[in-house]
């Protein structure tokens, strides 16, 4: 490989959960502070071609990129805390280099060959993995490799992982094996076996690990982390401590106090291009851990039993939180448990109220209802994406009186869909890819809430959803009350509306939440945050 791109694989052992994904982001951060260009990437070993047709119950919020690619939730993390955009190249599964591989196959291009895991599976994965830094714009590409090392899924992974070394050369490839260091509380003892196994498997694939991460309870005594060296066949300086923190956004100066950035820059034969500079990250910090005031918001959805289904969403209210150094206590309120008698006891005590995205009927009667309550008693509220679909619903039927207003999604045959599929969307058959994927242009009217918070006109968003706001009842609705504060220019549909008297009434048909970063916290948050504290203090 010609590229002078440096290439750092991330691998995890013992169990999933370890939070590779903020290893990963959390090194680059601390690379990027030193003056590289940083991308990180995901290899997930499942077979789907990508994570948009999995259910948000089994794999949490399905995180959508600019160029609209539908994307594992930790590329939500790369980008929340490097502030760089990713793109389909930065996620890649098992499925799609099957598929890739399987296309090039009927096509001929493989010239009679007997087409193989290895070389042709594994040749694929390879260019995948160097695609990004072939481009030039990166000193170091990241890859996460997704999954435990020893599940079966992921071998080709490891294999073309240990055939990467070969292709890269020496200090342009680095692996770094995140593990876990167990406490036995009957023995009061740290435990290093289930990492000297998990090494003992990568070292079966061929891959010796350069650094170990440990996520441990409980700081790791010198004679652990000597253990572990020896065991694991890795310098001492090179067992890294990772402390379950108070927040993921500490991650990265734990790891620099434990100098991993340090470590892979001596290993790469990196020298640094600037002087560390985390002060933003610190003051973000510093705001976060000492808020001057807090509200109580509610995010009303029907995925509330695994909180990763609205990662971004959780995460966008952490920044924007910090910015206004206000501590927002969220709290998740599942949709289907909510009917009119219950959402007063329920809501009346929030500062505000979200309404998530989300797919299909069940639990939207309760989102009406609630959309209600906050309309009519003055509680600030934000809709995304469905929650923005549900106030045109709400508003349709309760201010217009259309009670049989639905979006066609829920009933196909109402008489009044104010929310509607667009002509491109009704001949569409295959599910995966098809929807409204990815960034689109957005002009704000002025005078308006929307552009109040983002203080100018032109805006991009990044949508995810294939129902729309029907036109054909935008005078009516204008009429009531209701203002299409923000319209895509070139295809006119409405993309954000709001309630003119009302304190803070506004919905939003992209998700906001995609473009929320620790340094660039989303103006819709932000002033959404702004309103439920002004509502807070009328009480
Ligand atoms: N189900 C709605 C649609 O497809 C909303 C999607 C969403 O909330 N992401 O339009």
């Amino acid at each position: 490989m010609a590229s002078s791109t440096k290439f750092i694989f991330i691998t995890g052992g013992v169990t999933s959960s370890l939070g590779k994904g903020i290893i990963a982001a959390s090194l680059a951060k601390l690379l990027q502070a030193k003056g590289f260009s940083v991308t990180i990437q995901k290899f997930d070993p499942y077979l789907n071609i990508d994570p948009g047709t999995l259910n948000p119950y089994e794999h949490g919020e399905c995180y959508v990129t600019e160029d609209g690619a539908e994307t594992d939730l930790d590329l939500g993390h790369y980008e929340r805390f490097l502030d760089t955009p990713t793109s389909q190249a930065n996620n890649i599964t098992t499925g799609r280099i099957y598929n890739n591989v399987i296309t090039k196959e009927r096509k001929g291009e493989y010239l009679g060959k007997t087409v193989q895991v290895i070389p042709h599976i594994t040749d694929e994965i390879k260019r995948n993995f160097f695609k990004l830094g072939e481009e030039g714009n990166f000193d170091v590409v990241i890859t996460e490799i997704g999954g435990c090392v020893g599940d079966i899924e992921s071998l080709p992974f490891i294999e073309a992982v240990r055939q990467a070394k070969w292709d890269l050369g020496q200090n342009n490839f680095l692996v770094i094996h995140l593990t876990l260091i167990p406490y036995l509380a009957a023995a009061k003892e740290l435990k290093t076996k289930p990492t000297q196994h998990s090494v003992k498997q990568l070292l079966e694939a061929g891959i010796q690990p350069d650094i170990l991460v440990c996520r441990t309870e409980y700081s790791l005594p010198q004679e652990v982390k000597k253990k572990l060296a020896l065991f694991c066949n890795v310098q001492l300086n090179c067992v890294i401590e990772a402390m379950d923190a108070d927040t993921i956004y500490d991650v990265p100066l734990l790891m620099k106090k434990e100098k991993l950035d340090e470590r892979v820059m001596s290993k790469l034969k990196l020298t640094s291009k600037s002087n560390t500079d985390l002060e933003q990250w610190k003051d973000f910090l510093g705001k976060l851990k000492n808020p001057t005031q807090e509200v109580n918001i509610g995010l009303v959805g029907k995925y509330v039993s695994l909180p990763d289904a609205y990662k971004s969403i959780i995460e966008a209210f952490i920044h924007a939180g910090a910015v206004s150094e206000c501590k927002v206590n969220l709290t998740l309120i599942s949709s289907e448990e909510l009917s009119a008698d219950s959402i007063p006891k329920k809501l009346e005590n929030l500062d505000g109220v979200v309404v998530a995205p989300g797919f299909g009927e069940r639990g939207l009667e309760g989102k009406i209802e609630a959309v209600r309550f906050v309309r009519e008693n003055n509680i600030p509220f934000f809709g995304i994406c469905l929650g923005m679909q549900v106030a045109v619903i709400e508003f349709a039927r309760n201010v217009l009186g259309l009670k049989d207003a639905n979006s066609t999604e829920m009933d196909p045959n109402t008489p009044n869909p104010v929310i509607g599929l667009m002509e491109d969307q009704k001949n569409i058959e295959i599910m995966g890819g098809t929807m409204r994927l990815g960034s689109y242009a957005c002009e704000l009217k002025k005078g308006t809430k929307a552009y109040q918070a983002y203080g100018k006109s032109k805006i991009q968003e990044r949508h995810r959803h294939r129902y729309e706001f029907n036109n054909a009842y935008l005078s009516k609705m204008e009429a009531a009350g209701i203002v299409a504060s923000g319209i895509n220019p070139e295809t006119q549909l409405v993309e954000i509306i709001e309630i003119k008297d009302h304190p803070w009434f506004v919905g939003a048909q992209f998700h906001p939440e995609y473009k929320s970063t620790v340094l660039t916290p989303h103006p819709l948050f932000v002033r959404f945050i702004k309103a439920t504290i002004e509502n807070k203090k009328t009480k």
